[in-house]
């Protein structure tokens, strides 16, 4: 029996109702900046790949406005239009972009298994994963509401909409702290609102954040409700530890609770670290396993952006090119 590794943990149910099946070059999962920038080099290369685009197809970035440091587009772009350019560059090029959501996987052989929405198994001679990260956010109603008008996961990405104002950001660890002092640099004030007594982040971190005037620590404070109207966030209720509330008049909330790398299905078969981030041959995007490569979010923790995950996306395709050279 195959080894599949399905995210319900199945094997029988993954493998049981397969429907369809076709033998791909290089398949490419995921439709962020690293996918589709694979999708363009690797069809480039006449490598004729299929990019399933997954559950978010253009990825992290279709739930950002404005994009302003993607080099190439001097008057700034909104998130889904940049994708729609990525995924039109790779179409253009031939790559074979397809709705679908890689539900299994089997990497335990030299010919490569991905079985899409559960019916469908593709035999790739090399894949390329791409899937992404996906940022957690507190789960409240009101911060559904204004995600995108004031809410937001990414601090450089959209700091600048917040240029001289007061924001909020949420969270105790190295992100949080890092995305506090980025703002500092832009806003009028930043409150750090955190649920412990005290800072999960490195100390050189702790200590730049507390040693810059406009950034205020919230320590054991919780959110309760991000407030506003038509035009955006105007405020958050925060509890403190006696379940008091207290209202901050804020015009952005920036959460910063850490990212879940969405490598679940392969990590029966491809070295991630504790946190679930896939790892790489440092300098390339190699997996542990021959013919797997890995690029953007899924593989990074540190850097996050489009440019990046672009770059890597390249490499990713670069080094699949270049296994199935030595392979032929
Ligand atoms: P972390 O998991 O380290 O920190 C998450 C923070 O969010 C914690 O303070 C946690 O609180 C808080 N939190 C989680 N859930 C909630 C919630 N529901 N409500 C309020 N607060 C919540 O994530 P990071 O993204 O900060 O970092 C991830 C990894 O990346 C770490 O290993 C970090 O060191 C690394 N990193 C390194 C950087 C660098 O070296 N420059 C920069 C950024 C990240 P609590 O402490 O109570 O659990």
């Amino acid at each position: 029996m195959a080894l599949f590794s399905s995210l319900e943990l199945n094997p029988d149910k993954s493998t049981g109702s397969i429907k369809t099946n076709e033998k791909v070059k290089v398949l490419i999962i995921g439709s962020g900046p690293a996918g589709y920038t694979a999708a363009i080099y690797a069809s480039r290369a006449n490598l004729k790949p299929v990019l399933y685009e997954g559950l978010q197809p253009g990825g992290q970035l279709t739930t950002t406005t404005e994009v302003e440091n993607f080099p190439g587009y001097p008057e700034g772009v909104t998130g889904p239009v940049m994708m729609e350019d990525l995924k039109s560059q790779a179409s253009r090029f031939g790559a074979d972009i397809r709705m679908g959501f890689a539900t299994s996987v089997d990497f335990s052989g030299p010919v490569h298994k991905v079985v899409i929405d559960e019916e469908h198994l593709i035999e790739a001679d090399a894949v390329i994963i791409a899937t992404g990260a996906t940022a957690k956010y507190l789960g409240l109603a009101s911060e559904e509401n204004f995600k995108g008008s004031g809410v937001s996961a990414c601090a450089t990405c959209d700091g600048f909409f917040y240029k001289g104002q007061a924001v909020a950001v949420v969270g105790g660890g190295d992100t949080a702290c890092e995305e506090a002092t980025y703002l500092s640099g832009l806003c009028s004030k930043v409150y750090l609102i955190v649920r412990k007594p005290f800072l999960r982040a490195s100390k050189a971190m702790q200590e730049r954040v507390m040693r810059t005037a406009n950034i205020e620590v919230l320590f054991e404070h919780q959110t309760k409700e991000i407030v506003g109207d038509m035009s955006g966030v105007n405020g958050a209720v925060l509890l403190n530890a006696k379940n008091e509330e207290r209202k901050i008049d804020i015009t952005g909330f920036f959460v910063a609770i850490g990212h879940q790398p969405n490598s679940d299905i392969f990590k029966p078969f491809i070295n991630t670290d504790e946190t679930g981030y896939i790892l790489t041959v440092p300098g390339t995007s190699k997996t542990n396993v021959a013919g797997i490569f890995a690029c953007g979010d899924v593989q990074d923790k540190h850097y996050r952006q489009a440019i990046t995950a672009a770059g890597s996306g390249c490499m990713a395709a670069l080094d699949a090119e270049r296994y199935l050279g030595e392979k032929s």
